[in-house]
């Protein structure tokens, strides 16, 4: 019975030795309130959906009572920041509670963001406001039904716990559920923080070995090769080619992370710790969604190449590991052919082509800089496109992009369809399942956690409910699927959640 009453736990982290966490438990928030559950993540932990009416869950996201068979702890790790490394980061605001499986046999971590103080909370307060909560939650299940690889959100709680940040908010939190919560940044901290002597990467290979026995065993000839320098080529390919598959899937979708610092990417390759993220409105290569990014370094364009970088930082993590170095560069030579594949095969998809031709890369990127040119809304372009041909798709996106570049290009890409082995009808349905018609706009979450301030958490459901099928038709919430207002792309976000 895997439920609040009498989960079963497998708590494999806390067995770890005791240089990989600090126990500890969550500290209370008062008077704690749910702000949200998600049916759809609770059916991972065998929860129904009546789960979000019973008061444990309230009170175990506020830290109030403990989930029967966890054992809270706060996991240790570094990282790059913004391309600096930082030797001093670790779970700061948030606790692994611990690893419940369900009835599937799955195992999955449940991690209390916004918990309280820890060790590695440096100077923060170890707590988490209420917008970032929404904005976790919302993405990641938005993400999850795009198809993409994310952590899962199970519920928001708020409280009356006052919380400093410009203003005086509320403390609140975030369930997260992941099978994974180990970070590029994890290998790092043990890498640069080992100590001198004869076992001085001992911690390390534990964790590379832990990592590879817990997540990565069913990889194909693992089980001949752990352990050797194959096996730790083999576990580091897996990741590098995960994040290269990744990181296209979010260039296709229009999805901006935000904040990929290595402390924030996930070794199984899941996306990893939203903060100041973005859905792209207006097509834009230099996207900035995070205000406090400066120098771009994590804009739109920039992603595809920061994954490489900072897989090249996991693989000067995990040298002491192997006896040929060159094996690391090998794998990591990798990634841009990957990524290159995925995309082109993510865009081939979207424009409804079913075979690849010689000249289809260029017809991508001719169309992203009309795009790009226009500055149009990248959602609402390939919806109406999967429509097409007929004149009133064609006159819909000249008004979108309003360029003259567009005519010349539809007239090539209808010539292309011409060679497509689909007829009109089965391609448009096949475009309609990839071109999603909602996506979680800036504005929308903004909404959505400005009426959740005053205590109205309508807005959080309605969104789900056309996130968690972003491609159907849903009539009664047709204004999810308009351009935004003016106001809703001028909106900031930075990092202070
Ligand atoms: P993030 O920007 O959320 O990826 O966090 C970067 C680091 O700062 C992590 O080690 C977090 O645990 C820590 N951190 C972020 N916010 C807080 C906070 N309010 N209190 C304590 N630590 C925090
Ligand atoms: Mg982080």
């Amino acid at each position: 019975m895997n439920n609040l009453d009498g989960g079963h736990f497998n708590n494999t982290y806390s067995c770890l030795p005791d240089y990989f966490y600090t126990k500890l438990d969550p500290t209370p928030l008062e008077n704690p309130r749910l702000v949200a559950f998600s049916a759809s993540a609770g059916q991972l932990l065998d929860l129904e959906d009546s789960w979000k009416t019973r008061e444990e869950l309230t009170l175990i996201g506020s830290g109030n009572r403990a989930w029967p068979g966890s054992e809270p702890l706060a996991m240790v790790y570094s990282g790059h920041q913004f391309g600096a490394y930082n030797p001093q980061l670790g779970d700061g605001r948030g606790l692994l509670l611990g690893e419940l499986v369900n009835t599937r046999g799955e195992k999955w971590d449940l991690h209390l963001k916004g918990a309280g103080q820890t060790p590695y909370s440096r100077f923060g307060d170890g707590r988490a406001v209420l917008r970032s909560c929404i904005r976790e939650y919302l993405a990641s299940e938005a993400l999850h039904h795009l198809g993409i690889p994310t952590t899962r959100a199970l519920f928001v709680v708020t409280s009356d716990t006052p919380v400093y940040r410009e203003t005086t908010e509320a403390g609140s939190t975030l369930l997260r559920l992941a099978r994974s919560h180990i970070r590029f940044g994890h290998f790092e901290y043990f890498y640069y923080s080992a100590p001198s002597g004869k076992k001085r990467y001992k911690a390390l290979k534990e964790l590379a070995d832990y990592t590879i026995e817990q997540h990565f065993h069913d990889l194909e000839g693992m089980a001949a090769i752990a352990g050797s320098d194959r096996g730790y080529q083999r576990f580091y390919s897996e990741v590098v080619r995960r994040t290269a598959t990744l990181i296209a899937q979010w260039q296709a979708a229009g999805f901006a992370h935000g904040i990929m610092n290595t402390d924030n990417m996930s070794i199984i390759g899941d996306t990893f710790d939203y903060g100041p993220y973005g859905f792209m409105d207006d097509f834009n290569w230099y996207y900035i969604c995070n205000h406090s990014d400066h120098s771009g370094r994590y804009a739109f364009s920039q992603q595809p190449d920061i994954g490489y970088w900072n897989c090249g930082r996991l693989g000067q993590a995990l040298v002491p590991l192997f006896d040929d170095g060159e094996l690391i560069q090998k794998a990591l030579d990798q990634y841009p052919k990957i990524y290159t594949q995925t995309y082109t095969r993510l865009m081939l998809y979207k424009l409804g082509l079913a075979e690849e031709e010689q000249d289809d890369a260029e017809l991508v990127r001719n169309l992203l800089q009309l795009l790009h040119d226009s500055r149009c809304d990248y959602t609402r372009f390939f919806r109406i496109l999967s429509s097409f041909p007929s004149e009133q798709t064609s006159e819909q996106l000249a008004q979108l992009t309003s360029n003259s570049s567009l005519a010349p290009w539809l007239d090539i890409y209808q010539k292309r369809l011409k060679r497509n082995p689909l007829n009109d009808q089965t391609r448009q349905q096949q475009m309609k399942q990839v071109n999603p018609k909602y996506i979680l706009r800036n504005y929308l979450a903004q909404q959505a956690i400005e009426k959740a301030e005053q205590d109205d958490y309508r807005e959080i459901e309605n969104l789900m409910n056309v996130l968690v099928s972003p491609c159907e038709e849903h009539p009664d919430f047709e204004h999810y699927a308009q351009k935004p207002p003016e106001w809703g792309k001028k909106l900031e976000v930075s990092c202070s959640s």
